[in-house]
């Protein structure tokens, strides 16, 4: 870690620490939701569902990533096992007992909104007083919300074809 970089974070370091360990759980535990998930989906427009899961889930993978390196930079630990995933995560995980699309991508939904209130309240909480991690959860709650827009979009494509208007 670099001492006046943490130096600036100050006595907020330790809780940012939690946080960010918090969130580096959920960004494995749906990386492996999105990378299962294109693994199996099954149904109508299954394609377009395999290739948007895929890219979902080497975004989520980037998102560990970009954490774990914050969190040694303010010189915590990354977790270091995966048993402790399902203890820190906010999110959780939903495992795809229904393959079915329609039901894979309700699922990543409510995962991509969970994700997304949970990066606000981070962003909210870490405020201005840490410019290097509000700015770093910026990025990824952009791309969580984006996540949920195309997720949602391609549910909304899927029920008009079921519905035969297309
Ligand atoms: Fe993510
Ligand atoms: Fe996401
Ligand atoms: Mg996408």
């Amino acid at each position: 870690m670099g001492t006046r970089g943490r130096e600036i974070v100050g006595k907020n370091a330790e809780r940012t620490i939690e946080l960010l360990n918090k969130a580096f759980s959920d960004e494995w535990l749906a990386y492996y939701q999105y990378w299962i998930g294109s693994k199996i989906v099954a149904g109508p427009m299954k394609d377009a569902a395999i290739a948007e899961l895929m890219q979902h889930a080497a975004d989520e993978l980037r998102h560990a990533d970009m954490l774990a390196l914050r969190i040694i930079q303010l010189g915590g630990t990354p977790v270091t096992t995966p048993k402790r995933w399902f203890e820190l995560a906010n999110c959780g995980y939903a495992e795809p007992a229904d393959p079915f699309i329609s039901k894979i991508l309700e699922q990543n939904i409510a995962g991509e909104q969970c994700a997304i209130s949970t990066y606000h309240a981070i962003i909210e909480e870490v405020g201005i007083k840490d410019p290097v991690t509000y700015n770093l959860v910026s990025q990824i709650l952009t791309d969580e919300v984006e996540h949920e827009e195309d997720l949602q979009a391609l549910l909304e494509d899927l029920g008009f074809m079921l519905k035969g208007r297309v």
